[in-house]
C-alpha cells in the first residue's frame, strides 16, 4: 500500500506537469464509478471538464487537486492504485479508449490534460488500481480547501513530516500499542506498515509496546525515526514491495534498505540476531528480538 512518500513521490512528480494543465477529456470506466467514485460520471464531468487545476496538494495518503471553478478532485490510491503520466498518442481522442490495446485494463480513469497557452504537449493522467479499492471524489464546491468533506480526509491527524514533539508526545501518552498509534491516521497521517516496522526498529522500541511504557527518551527518538525513515523512503522514491510504482511506471528502491520490513528470517544489519515477524491488529509486523526493546 502506497505510504506517504509513495504519494509524495507521485505528488512531486505530477505538480510541475500538470499544474495550470485544463482538463480537456475525460474518460471514466464503469468500473471507476462502480467501484472508486463518489459521483455518477456526468456530474463529474460537468464539473471537471474545461476547469483548470490550480495546483497538486498531499495530506496523509490523500491525493488534492483543486481547480479554479472551486471544485476539488481528491484520488486516493488504496492498496494498488497507481497514478501514471502519459504522452497522448496520435489517435483521435474518441477512438483512443475503445477496446484495451491502448490503455491497461486495469486503468479506469484518465483525464486529457491540456497547456492553455499552447506551448506543452497534452498529457494523460491514467489512474489504474488492479485490486479497485482506490478513490477518486469530487467536492463540487469547496468552501474550504483544508477541511474538504470527503472520508478519512476530514478526520486526518497531524501529517508524519510536519509533526512536533510535542504533539507526537501527547499522541503517544496512551495504552495502546506503539505501532497502533503509528498507524492511526486520526493521529498521524502517512505512516502505513512498512514506515511503522522500520521507524519502530530504527528507534529501538518494540511494536508492541504501549505509548505510556515509552520513556521520554525513547518517545523522542521514536519520533525522529518517523520521521527520518519517512525521508529516506522519499530519498529513495518510494518502496515498492508490491505495485507501487511512480508517475513514469518506475519502481522505487527503499526496499533495498529495509531493515526489518519483510526481512523475517534474515540476520538483523545491527546485531546479526534473527528478524522475527509477528501479527499486530492484524499487520505482519517485523522487528529484532534484541535491538528493540
Ligand atoms: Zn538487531
Amino acid at each position: 500500500m502506497p505510504e506517504l512518500p509513495e504519494v509524495e513521490t507521485i505528488v512531486r512528480d505530477i505538480r510541475p506537469a500538470i499544474m495550470g494543465r485544463l482538463i480537456s477529456g475525460l474518460v471514466i470506466r464503469h468500473t471507476a464509478f462502480e467501484h472508486l467514485m463518489n459521483t455518477d460520471p456526468q456530474t463529474f464531468y460537468e464539473h471537471t471538464v474545461t476547469q483548470v487545476i490550480t495546483t497538486v496538494l498531499r495530506k496523509g495518503k490523500y491525493i488534492i487537486l483543486p481547480l479554479d471553478n472551486d471544485a476539488v478532485i481528491v484520488l486516493h490510491l488504496g492498496m494498488t492504485g497507481r497514478i501514471l503520466l502519459e504522452d497522448v498518442p496520435d489517435v483521435p481522442f474518441d477512438d483512443r479508449f475503445t477496446g484495451y490495446d491502448y490503455v491497461d485494463k486495469h486503468t479506469h480513469f484518465m483525464m486529457e490534460l491540456t497547456d492553455p497557452a499552447g506551448e506543452e504537449d497534452d498529457v494523460e493522467l491514467h489512474f489504474n488500481d488492479v485490486r479497485l479499492f482506490g478513490h477518486i471524489w469530487l467536492v463540487p464546491d469547496a468552501e474550504d480547501i483544508a477541511n474538504l468533506p470527503v472520508p478519512g480526509l476530514e478526520s486526518l491527524g497531524t501529517d508524519a513530516l510536519g509533526i512536533r514533539l510535542e504533539e507526537f508526545v501527547r499522541i503517544m501518552s496512551t495504552k495502546r500499542k506503539v505501532k497502533s498509534v503509528l498507524l492511526d491516521q486520526t493521529k498521524i497521517a502517512g505512516v502505513g506498515n512498512i514506515y511503522a516496522d522500520e521507524a519502530c526498529f530504527s528507534a529501538g522500541v518494540h511494536p508492541t509496546r504501549t505509548g505510556e511504557s515509552l520513556t521520554k527518551e525513547e518517545t523522542a527518538k521514536l519520533w525522529f525515526a518517523v520521521k527520518t525513515v519517512l525521508k529516506e523512503g522519499l530519498k529513495y522514491r518510494g518502496s515498492s514491495t508490491s505495485d507501487y510504482t511512480d508517475a513514469s511506471g518506475e519502481s522505487g528502491s527503499f526496499q533495498e534498505h529495509h531493515r526489518v520490513y519483510q526481512k523475517t528470517g534474515t540476520p538483523c544489519t545491527e546485531c546479526g540476531s534473527i528478524i522475527e515477524r509477528t501479527k499486530l491488529s492484524g499487520r505482519a509486523t517485523h522487528f529484532c528480538p534484541s535491538c528493540q526493546r
